[in-house]
């Protein structure tokens, strides 16, 4: 009987926080069972030959929108496809109750399981959810969603509050379907998770999306009276950075009271990620994720000018010189984490009209794609890096490393086997996502995933989609961790 069920020959094995190594990757029973030298065609049941390609720890997407605009379940299945082209193995998606999603509000104990509910059975990768305490009932849930639900992330948005600022249509009150939506809100779910941190091994952590509400209300009522923006551009000046850089603030100030874990989501601009790290300096002992995400590091209000506004996302897309603040701020460990923040929104909700049109789009499928293209080969960034960004740090973030994130003996054998050479341009038809558009249309990208592998079985094989929804939920209590 062969020692393996499956054997990964010949490839450049990148470890995070180790680096690159010729070997030959042993996988039993959906896990890594050795790493070796060389490793015998013999011991292998099914061989699958890397040479000449580099093989990755699958991505660990944690920045993502399951069925926020659309059917949870269709869209759990279409744009976790999305995922394996771009060799992305674990999402970790964030839910809240109130408009969108399932468009309702209620305790989660009623809600979170019609959630886990609808996605069974449709995912390709594997899957766990972050949740969002919108009412104050919520928060009492927290200790039941982490020690029995394994949800071990909590977000808050700092913009949901005054006038409604998903679109500034409607009124907040209406969008989130709660009360007292404001920093004593904040400021008590950060005492819960706190509190519920201390009583376990793992990370329990509070999420943020920081945008400042009142300074919106300013800038939206200017930027819309300026006949000189239109566009994305428009939307870029009405959210500036100025927002991102108060709320961070109010955020230090309340997290350092508490001493929470804090993971800053989507920092866009060189301003927001100077803030972030001004905050780092001044309370050391802060555990702070700083996230961005594939469109704030590769995409530019100048480029997109013209386009339409497929790329109208909360925070907006910046300048180009924002962007080459986040590569730099990636390269030398500012940036913590990578995300797409994935969320699959139809053309149709986009339109011609800028302010109801929805935020947000699908990016999964260019994790690995864009940070190789354009971090990699244009910037010189070492995949060491890219692999502790995409996959090691968010995995640590979030209560699932080791299992996910590395390669390691004992690690669940998930695998991005990347040819760093294969060049294509970005289109619909590559992503495999139900979006019908895409604001990274026509970006050449170059270092694609042509295999992509969960739990030891191929999700994607040779550049295409394997059938079958494998994926399974990422129960992410803190006992899980390095079992
Ligand atoms: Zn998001």
């Amino acid at each position: 009987m062969a020692r393996f069920d499956t054997v990964v020959k010949d490839g450049l094995v990148v470890i995070p926080y180790v680096g690159q190594i010729k070997m030959d990757i042993g996988i039993r029973e959906g896990r890594i069972a050795a790493l070796e030298d060389r490793i015998e065609s013999t011991d292998a049941s099914e061989l699958v030959d890397a040479s000449g390609k580099v093989v990755l720890p699958g991505g660990v997407d944690t920045h993502f929108h399951l069925g926020i605009y659309r059917d949870m379940a269709q869209d759990t299945e279409s744009e976790t496809t999305s995922s394996v082209v771009g060799g992305v193995t674990s999402v970790v998606s964030y839910a809240r109750t109130g408009q969108h999603y399932l468009n309702k509000s209620g305790p989660y104990k009623e809600i979170f399981p019609e959630i886990l509910e609808r996605c069974a059975g449709h995912a390709r990768i594997d899957y766990g959810f972050h949740l969002a305490p919108m009412l104050s009932e919520h928060i009492q849930e927290i200790p039941w969603l982490v020690n029995e639900m394994g949800v071990s992330s909590f977000k808050y948005f700092m913009f949901y509050k005054g006038f409604n600022l998903a679109s500034d249509s409607r009124d907040a009150q209406a969008y989130t379907m709660s009360e007292d939506y404001d920093l004593g809100h904040l400021f008590e779910i950060m005492e819960k998770v706190a509190e519920v941190n201390a009583t376990v091994p793992g990370r329990i952590s509070v999420s943020l999306h920081c945008e400042q509400a009142e300074l919106l209300r300013v800038f939206i009522e200017r930027a819309k009276a300026d006949p000189r923006v239109s566009g994305l551009a428009e939307y870029n000046a009405a959210r500036p950075p100025l927002t991102e850089r108060l709320s961070i603030e109010e955020a230090g100030v309340l997290a350092d009271a508490t001493k929470v874990n804090l993971n800053l989501l989507h920092l866009s601009s060189e301003l927001a990620l100077k803030t972030a790290m001004e905050v780092a300096r001044r309370y050391p002992a802060m555990d702070m994720v700083r996230e961005t995400t594939l469109h704030h590091l590769a995409l530019a209000c100048e480029d997109l000018e013209g386009k339409g506004l497929g790329g109208k996302v909360n925070p907006p897309i910046r300048d180009r010189s924002d962007n080459e603040a986040l590569w730099a701020g990636l390269r030398h460990g500012l940036i913590t984490t990578v995300a797409s923040d994935h969320a699959c929104c139809m053309e149709e909700s986009k339109g011609d009209d800028l302010w109801p049109a929805l935020p947000g789009f699908g990016g999964t499928a260019l994790l690995y794609p864009v940070l190789i293209s354009e971090g990699m080969h244009k910037r010189g960034i070492p995949l060491s890096r890219i692999v502790e960004v995409a996959a090691a740090a968010p995995a640590q973030a979030y209560n699932l490393y080791p299992r996910k994130g590395t390669i390691a003996v004992g690690s669940d054998a998930d695998l991005a086997i990347v040819d760093l050479d294969l060049e294509q341009v970005v289109t619909t038809e590559v992503c495999h996502s139900a979006q019908d558009h895409t604001p990274f249309e026509g970006i050449a990208v170059k270092g694609w995933p042509t295999d992509t592998i969960l739990r030891g079985e191929p999700v994607f094989r040779d550049g295409e989609v394997v059938d079958g929804n494998r994926g399974e939920y990422l129960h992410r209590s803190a006992q899980l961790v390095g079992a």
